[in-house]
Formats: structure tokens, C-alpha cells, sequence
């Protein structure tokens, strides 16, 4: 890596005023004025197509409405009982290619509705006057259910099952709860540590201990959780990062995204994050994305996103991937890294990468090269499941197999979040996939009965 930053593309200091400015939040909220406008453009549609594209189903009609009304407790009732957690959904989700990709009044060449801006707005204007927690707890069942990972999957999975008067210990080995939404997204895309706040909100339905600190595997294993628990969730996320196979790779110089996103989240100091000048990101999805724009607006001089296949393949958004363009990020695609250059103090210099071509949907080496200066290279090309943590369960393509029910091999281990096969790393698919398996839980905890 580089000097510690200094400066910024046009050569003027960088301080800390900038670099806070920077990481100010990147939709900010809407006003009552814009809500009123906004609100009343929905169409109310019968068997909504936003509420079919919604991954949690929230009846969004049926909120937008309550909030034209101005019901704001009814409509914020509406969002939670479908997704407790849809104060950070409104923020982070990629509503351009879910509720609002599907909304109708786009088929008439007009905008589509600002749901995300709708819900948070209910949701921020609920929590910033509610005094008591809006569900009430089923009677205590006596059944007991360990949630293994904090993260939107388990703590959902957690809420649900609580609120249907189970017990719950969620063990999760970080020290904050929060999973993807404290650790693994760009800071100005949740600010004010919302996530956390959230949590508290949550847990308010009772019921719920979280033991920080407890890593799977190494404080806890399933054999030792079924002695103690009626059902265990399994949310772990994927623990594994993926290599580039590289001389080189483990030295100093290259970090995965991952690490570095967690860094800018959890450091109360961001001018003093050793960033580096030249930066070069492997990687297409969102992870990506998240650090190389991140990287430049801590003042890095030069930020180059390196992907091995085209715009359309790249995991990441097409409002992620125009994100990185406004904010400078040069886009190189078709070409893979090869070789990581040294200079004699073994401190990074250059990548060399190799172009790539499509041929019969096969990924070619063409066997044309060129290096990329850089100080600091940042890896995100995603991650794997810990596959000898979950010996004993069947699994799929390198992630747990379940059933339609998140059911795993094991009858009284279920499992969710993107440890499963199909799994994704989205708040909001993970909060969906963690309310599926409570209702599966629950059953199964009845039918033992
Ligand atoms: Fe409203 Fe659009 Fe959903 Fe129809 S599809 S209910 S107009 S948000």
C-alpha cells in the first residue's frame, strides 16, 4: 500500500470534512412534501406486480396507502409484519431490479414508484415515535431454538420464531450483531449506525439472547447444540474467501473487499485508513462496487474495477456499476489477473492481466497481456461455504442442500441466508429466507409435539 492519503484527482489536501462528506448518506430521506407527491402517483394495483417481485411480499399498495392517508403507524404495521427488518431493506435493497422494476407505471414510460423511499420513510418517522414495540409475543411454548449467525437471515429467523413464543439464543462469533448490514455494506449506504438500531427495535419482541463472540466450529457444534435446543437455524453466511491462485497473493499489499469494507464501517477515524493510491479491484458484483467506490472517496488517487467478463454478466447493478463510473472509477473488462509484480522490497508495483473472450459461452485467455499499476489490491470475487464445519450435512454444490421447508439432512437443523444452495448475499432475501424457515420451524415443532 501507499502513504497514507493526502490527496485528492485534482492534487488538493483531502481532510476529514471531505472525506465524512463523503460517506454522508447516498439516498438521503424524503421530506413529507415529496412523500405526499410521491405516494399519490401509486396506481393501487390489484395483485400487485411490486408486491410479486418483493422477496418478504410486503403489501405495498396497502402501505403506500395507509401513508397517503396518513396512517404512518398502520403503514409502518403493514412493512413489518411481512419484514421486520424493512427499515434497512428500504435502504440497501436493489429495489431498481426488484419491487420497482416491476411496478406499472413504467409499461407507460413513466417512472416507477419510490417504494424504497415510501417504506423508509414510514418505517424512520414509526421508530422515531414509537414507545412500545408494535407485535405482541405469542404465550412462552417452552421450546428452546439456537439461530447460529446475526446476520438479516438469523436475526429474522430469531424475531419470527420469538414472536411465536419460542425461545431463542442466536450465537454469532463477530462482536456486533448485524451481519452483511454492519460489516459487509458501503458505509454511505447505511449511516447513523442504523443497523444497530434496528436490532434494538427488533429484539424488543422478547425472548431473543444473543451470546457475541461464539464462533461455529471451534465454541459450538450441531452435535452440542441438539443436546440443548428443540431446533437449530443455521445462518452462517460463507466464511471462505475465494483465491486468485497467485504468487504472492497472501503477502502484503492485497486484502480481501470484504476486510476493507468492514474496516470503513467499523473506524471511527477514515482519514487516517491506509488506502493506497493506486487501487485495483478483481471482482463485478456488488462487493466490488462497494469497495472501489469507497477506496476512491478516501481519496485514492486511481481506482480501476477489473472484471474477467462483460457489463452484463457483472453480478453488481447496472445503478451500481453507473454508481462507479459518476464517482471515477475506471471499468476494465474481459481480462483476468495473472501475476502480481514486486518491486525489490517486495511492496506491490503492478498487476498483469491477460484478455479474455467469449467463445460458444466458454471464457477464453487470448494470450494478450498488460500490467496495471497499483499499490493495493483489493479481492472480491466472492466466497465459499467452511465446508468442513457442516460435515454431516448433505450438501449442494458446495452450499447446505435444503428442502422447500429449509430443511437440511439433519431433521432438526434447518438453514438459510447464502449458505444454502440458491442462497444470495441480500438483506432482503436473507430476511425472507429467515421468515420462511420460522414458519418451517414452528410446524416442526408442533409435529413433535
Ligand atoms: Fe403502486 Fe406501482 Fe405497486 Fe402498482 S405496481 S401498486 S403503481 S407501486
Amino acid at each position: 500500500m501507499g502513504e497514507k492519503i493526502s490527496q485528492s484527482n485534482d492534487g488538493y489536501p483531502i481532510n476529514i470534512k471531505q472525506i465524512n462528506g463523503n460517506f454522508t448518506d447516498i439516498h438521503p430521506a424524503f421530506n413529507a412534501q415529496k412523500v405526499i407527491s410521491e405516494s399519490s402517483r401509486c396506481l393501487f394495483c390489484y395483485d400487485a406486480p411490486c408486491v410479486q417481485a418483493c422477496p418478504t411480499a410486503i403489501d405495498i399498495p396497502k402501505f403506500i396507502h395507509q401513508i397517503r392517508t396518513e396512517n404512518i403507524n398502520g403503514s409502518a404495521k403493514t412493512i413489518l409484519s411481512s419484514n421486520i427488518m424493512g427499515g434497512s431493506c428500504a435502504r440497501v435493497c436493489p429495489t431498481e431490479i426488484l419491487c420497482e422494476a416491476a411496478c406499472v407505471r413504467i409499461k407507460s414510460g413513466e417512472k416507477a414508484v419510490e417504494i424504497g423511499q415510501l417504506q423508509r420513510y414510514s418505517i424512520d418517522k414509526f421508530m422515531m415515535n414509537c414507545n412500545e414495540h408494535p407485535f405482541i409475543r405469542a404465550k412462552p411454548t417452552g421450546k428452546i431454538i439456537a439461530v447460529i449467525g446475526a446476520g438479516p437471515a438469523g436475526l429474522s429467523c430469531a424475531y419470527k420464531t420469538a414472536e411465536l413464543g419460542h425461545d431463542i439464543v442466536i450465537f454469532e462469533a463477530e462482536k456486533k450483531s448485524g451481519g452483511l448490514n454492519e460489516y459487509g455494506l458501503a458505509a454511505y449506504k447505511m449511516v447513523n449506525d442504523y443497523a444497530q438500531k434496528e436490532i434494538d427495535f427488533l429484539l424488543q419482541i422478547g425472548g431473543i439472547k444473543i451470546e457475541h463472540g461464539k464462533e461455529f466450529g471451534k465454541d459450538i457444534t450441531i452435535s452440542q447444540l441438539q443436546n440443548k435446543f428443540d431446533a437449530i437455524f443455521i445462518a452462517a453466511g460463507l466464511g471462505n474467501i475465494n483465491a486468485l491462485h497467485l504468487d504472492g497473493e497472501n503477502k502484503i499489499g492485497i486484502e480481501d473487499a470484504i476486510s476493507f469494507i468492514k474496516n470503513i464501517r467499523q473506524t471511527n477515524d477514515k482519514q487516517n485508513l491506509d488506502v493506497g493510491d493506486d487501487i485495483i479491484v478483481i471482482g463485478g458484483g456488488n462487493t466490488a462496487i462497494d469497495a472501489a467506490v469507497q477506496a476512491k472517496r478516501l481519496g485514492a488517487n486511481n481506482v480501476t474495477l477489473v472484471y474477467r467478463r462483460g457489463a452484463e454478466q457483472m453480478g453488481a447493478t447496472i445503478w451500481e456499476q453507473d454508481l462507479a463510473k459518476t464517482n471515477g472509477i475506471n471499468i476494465v473488462q474481459w481480462a483476468k489477473p495473472t501475476a502480481i509484480i514486486r518491486n525489490e522490497d517486495d511492496k506491490i508495483k503492478a498487476m498483469t492481466f491477460e484478455k479474455t473472450i467469449l467463445i460458444d459461452g466458454k471464457l477464453i485467455a487470448t494470450g494478450k497481456f498488460f500490467n496495471l499499476t497499483t499499490d493495493h489490491i483489493l479481492k472480491a470475487i466472492g466466497q465459499t461455504l467452511e465446508l468442513d464445519l457442516f460435515e454431516g450435512l448433505e450438501l449442494s454444490g458446495n452450499k447446505i442442500k435444503v428442502n422447500s421447508n429449509y430443511q437440511t439432512s439433519i431433521k432438526d437443523v434447518f438453514a438459510g441466508g447464502d449458505c444454502i444452495d440458491n442462497g444470495e448475499d441480500l438483506t432482503v432475501q436473507a430476511v425472507a429466507d429467515g421468515n420462511k424457515a420460522a414458519i418451517a420451524i414452528n410446524d416442526f415443532l408442533k409435529s413433535k409435539k
